[in-house]
């Protein structure tokens, strides 16, 4: 057999994959790339035609600051709220703990935690965010991926 991925001749039967909508029979090294046939009827309905999805250059983390003195800011607002931590925490739904941790300086927020953090208590602990729109993952985007390397390989 002949994979048709990496093109080198290999024994045995070969594993047929789909790979970007595409059924081949590669080698054992390869068959990590695609996935499995198992139905053949259904493969198609299953890896429809692949669509334009940009991956991010950045994780979401990347994306924005959390002010370095975050801990300070949040305690000294919720205080001057006399509100106790579990009063904070219910008031974001969020578990003691987290606003314990966080005024601790144990634990920085998540986007989303710091927002709502910034809404409740009218402060503001987010530096900068970058005005790209991030574009939702799913499981096309690893095809699509494997599909582009087939590509250039095939060039
Ligand atoms: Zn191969």
């Amino acid at each position: 057999m002949i994979c048709e991925i990496c093109g080198k001749e290999f024994g045995g039967r070969g594993t047929e994959v789909i790979i970007d909508g595409a059924q081949l029979t590669v080698c054992p090294n390869c068959a990590k790339f695609g996935t499995r046939v198992e139905i053949h009827k259904e493969e198609r309905k299953l890896y429809p035609k692949k669509k334009k999805v940009k991956m991010p250059a950045k994780s979401d983390k990347e994306k924005f600051i959390i002010v370095p003195d975050y801990s300070k800011i949040i305690k000294n607002a919720r205080e001057n709220r006399k509100l106790s931590q579990k009063d904070l925490a219910f008031k974001i739904n969020e578990k003691e703990s987290v606003i314990h941790r966080l005024e601790t300086e144990s634990m920085s927020p998540s986007y989303t935690l710091a927002k709502k953090l910034e809404k409740a208590l009218e402060i503001k602990i987010i530096d900068k965010i970058s005005e790209v729109e991030i574009p939702k993952l799913d499981t096309d985007s690893k095809n699509l991926n494997i599909g582009d390397i087939i590509k250039i390989k095939k060039k």
